[in-house]
């Protein structure tokens, strides 16, 4: 890899990280989805970098996918499990990295053990050579050794120039894919951890979009409003706030861009028999023999 991506891809993971962290910090019973969300992106722009995707809080059984709007009223409450899910880029080279947090309890600390233990332990056996395969193997393993099943359809994916999930998925547990891991990847390694049922559907609108393609016979303002968008996040999701906040308009020109097809809205995804669901990420370049971890050493 060229050495100036590789440098604007370890600047954006440790950006990443230490918004994650900082995230993390905020996160308490009666504070705000929006505050924390907001605060986040804030800290990724006043660090050099822009948003990879709008920050995303899922809490207790949505395994993913959920930002908040503007107006959204949600606190944190006693007991909560919640992911938080971090992206910053720089030119487009990506961090991007999750972690999670119980709120004032600690019923659930054996289920977020498992997630981290798990990234722990693909961290550590990671090397060129080794198959996506085997590295499912190693997050099912460790998982289910906790009593715990491991969400099957979710994954880990390389990661491309402004390009989030790349060609390779890595998943969650032993699919035997045989392809194999290259020296110089960047990769993003997210075991998800259930008490449900290990499987995950979609459920309503997560306030995160992304470009798909012009459309004709749109009218000239929204248009405009989707060549910005287009031009702004050369394909990379983003929230209302953003858009509200950069490009201006409400959330009835979103919707009905997603309408005309000219942007995706992605569903928020909740564990299938509404099993508590932690997650840990991080995101590594692979070397000669094993991998650095771009977005912090928390794990
Ligand atoms: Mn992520
Ligand atoms: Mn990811």
């Amino acid at each position: 890899m060229d050495e100036e991506i590789l440098k604007k891809f370890r600047k954006a993971g440790e950006i990443s990280g230490r918004a994650r962290d900082y995230g993390i910090r905020m996160i308490a019973e009666g504070v705000k989805y929006v505050e924390v969300a907001e605060a986040v992106e804030e800290y990724i722009y006043d660090h050099g970098a822009d948003l990879a995707f709008p920050v995303n809080i899922a809490v207790n059984h949505v395994a993913a996918h959920y930002t908040p709007t503007s107006k959204d009223r949600k606190r944190f409450q006693y007991g909560d499990v919640v992911k938080l899910d971090v992206g910053a880029h720089i030119d487009g080279c990506i961090g991007d990295t999750a972690a999670t947090v119980e709120v004032g309890s600690s019923a659930w600390g054996l289920l977020i053990d498992s997630s981290r233990t798990a990234l722990r332990q693909v961290l550590s056996i990671m090397r060129p050579g080794i198959s996506l395969g085997r590295i499912g193997a190693e997050v099912e393993k460790t998982i289910t050794s906790y009593g715990f099943r491991p969400i099957v359809n979710l994954t880990g994916h390389s990661i491309d120039v402004y390009k989030l999930h790349g060609g390779y998925s890595i998943p969650n547990y032993d699919n035997h894919n045989p392809l194999r891991i290259k020296k110089g990847m960047i990769i993003a390694i997210e075991p998800f951890a259930t008490s449900g049922i290990g499987s995950v559907s979609s459920q309503g609108s997560s306030n995160i979009y992304r470009f798909l393609k012009i459309k004709k016979g749109l009218k000239p303002d929204y248009l405009q409003k989707a060549r910005e968008i287009e031009e702004a996040r050369k394909g990379l999701p983003f929230s209302s706030r953003w858009f509200m906040k950069k490009i201006g308009g409400d959330e009835r020109v979103l919707r009905r861009l997603v309408l005309k097809g000219v942007l995706y809205s992605y569903p928020i995804l909740v564990e299938e028999k509404g099993g508590i669901v932690a997650q840990w990420e991080h995101t590594v370049y692979v070397t000669d023999d094993g991998v650095d971890v771009l977005t912090g050493r928390e794990v």
